[in-house]
């Protein structure tokens, strides 16, 4: 029963959030326990759209005269995508096979420009039952019918771009384990099968091919390279290379190395396509204790353009992240010391991710990125002029994963806050 009454907040609200609260009048406020008294027969079979009753079917109710009055006009191909230095987007994938059969509810509405509302169900002490609308705005919101090829538009296609003008792009999934992360970067499932030239990953890997051939940069001369890596528990491991265990090095001038860090020259976008299938099976092969399942660790695919010259300057960079899943980090019910220690260290990393790309939207000096191996390995995607920076919040649409959803959108609501963006600063 995920329905909880009163249930204390873990953060203020964000001041960007408004609420609308829609309540059922009871004309019988023992309802809900009469109703588990009553002899089958005597039950409500018809719900008011016509469903045979469904555990919460209030809430399903409530939650569908709500959508009723909502106008909805979603993100279309045809609008522009703006480039920005910080973007943070939110994506709600559709209810799965296992969640429609167990008629779960969907909570999650996305009317469109990048609003996006969940249908709190709330119960009052004498068992009313009502919904609290909460509201975010994010730069962009993607509903369940948005395919990947529509949010690679929109989050990391702009990005690619700015690579080629010499700068140091991120683009972040982040959310609860099963909300989508994976499905967005590397690529949609057909079964177990993972069709891998059909996520941002892929995507971002065409388009860099396609503006390395275009006139306007052929003069700088520039090689792509690719390198693929995991952080565990704080450390990196190389998935083009057997997992094997990097150093982390910072030298006197703070640039930060990942130590023999396996970097591919790539020459198609089919070249990068091989390299997320093998580091894929190295990730997720022999999932024991010491090999964790992907879940708890963030994956990182790193597309590097390099002059052509004897240093190979660095000329720009573009990381993609597939993070850990955040419930992770607030998972306190273990006693297993080593989940602990694993917990710690992912409530640090997303929380030092935070940090600094808060950092990065105020202009600040201080860049916090020596809290964590995640934001370390990631330091020159957070300084200067020339950083650019997307998250992608996914979010699980059922009403069993309502806290996880409010806690991935008051994060990515966080993220954006101070990046001089006057609807959140209101
Ligand atoms: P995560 O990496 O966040 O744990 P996954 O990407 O593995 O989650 O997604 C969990 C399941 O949901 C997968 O079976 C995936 O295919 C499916 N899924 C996720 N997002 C979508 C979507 N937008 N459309 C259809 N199926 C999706
Ligand atoms: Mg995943």
């Amino acid at each position: 029963e995920s329905v909880k009454e009163n249930e204390p907040e873990i953060m203020p609200p964000p001041s960007a959030k408004g609420r609308r609260k829609s309540v059922a009048p009871e004309t019988n406020k023992s309802n809900k326990r009469l109703s588990t008294l009553m002899k089958p027969e005597l039950q409500p079979k018809k719900g008011k759209f016509g469903e045979s009753s469904r555990p919460n079917q209030k809430f399903y109710e409530m939650i569908q005269d709500f959508r009723e009055t909502l106008e909805i006009t979603p993100l279309s191909t045809a609008d522009k995508a703006e480039p920005q230095r910080i973007c943070v987007c939110v994506r709600k994938r559709p209810l799965n096979k296992q969640e429609v059969t167990r008629r779960e509810i969907d909570v999650v509405s996305v009317p469109g420009k990048g609003t996006l509302l969940v249908h709190e169900p709330k119960q009052k002490v004498d068992l009313t039952k009502y919904l609290e609308n909460q509201v975010f705005h994010f730069d962009y919101s993607f509903d369940e019918n948005a395919t990947n090829e529509m949010v690679y538009k929109f989050t990391a296609k702009p990005l690619v771009e700015s690579i080629f003008q010499g700068c140091m792009a991120t683009c972040f999934a982040y959310g609860q384990t099963g909300s989508g992360k994976t499905h967005t970067m590397g690529g949609d499932f057909t079964g177990r099968q993972q069709n891998s030239t059909k996520g941002i990953y892929a995507f971002a890997a065409q388009d860099v091919f396609a503006h390395l051939n275009h006139r306007r940069y052929a003069d700088l001369d520039l090689c792509v390279y690719a390198s693929f890596f995991e952080i565990y528990n704080g450390k990196v491991y190389d998935l083009l290379n057997k997992k094997a265990q990097l150093r982390v090095l910072e030298d006197d001038r703070q640039q930060v190395q990942v130590v023999g860090l396996e970097e591919v020259c790539v020459y198609s976008a089919e070249d990068v396509i091989k390299i997320i299938q093998t580091g894929t099976a190295c990730r997720t092969s022999g999932q024991t204790s010491a090999n964790p399942n992907s879940s708890r660790s963030h994956a990182i695919l790193q597309i590097v353009l390099r002059r052509n010259d004897r240093a190979s300057t660095l000329h720009g960079k573009f990381s993609l992240v597939d993070l850990a899943g955040n419930e992770r980090g607030t998972d306190v019910s273990s006693n297993d010391r080593g989940t602990l220690v694993e917990t710690a260290e992912i409530n640090r990393s997303l929380l030092a991710l935070k940090e600094c790309i808060r950092s990065l939207g105020k202009n600040s000096d201080h860049i916090p990125f020596r809290m964590s191996t995640l934001t370390k390995v990631l330091r020159d995607s957070f300084i200067g002029e020339s950083s650019r920076t997307c998250m992608i919040a996914m979010v699980s649409p059922g009403m069993a994963s309502c806290e996880y959803t409010m806690n991935t959108l008051r994060y990515a609501d966080r993220v954006k806050e101070l990046n001089g963006n006057p609807k959140a600063i209101e």
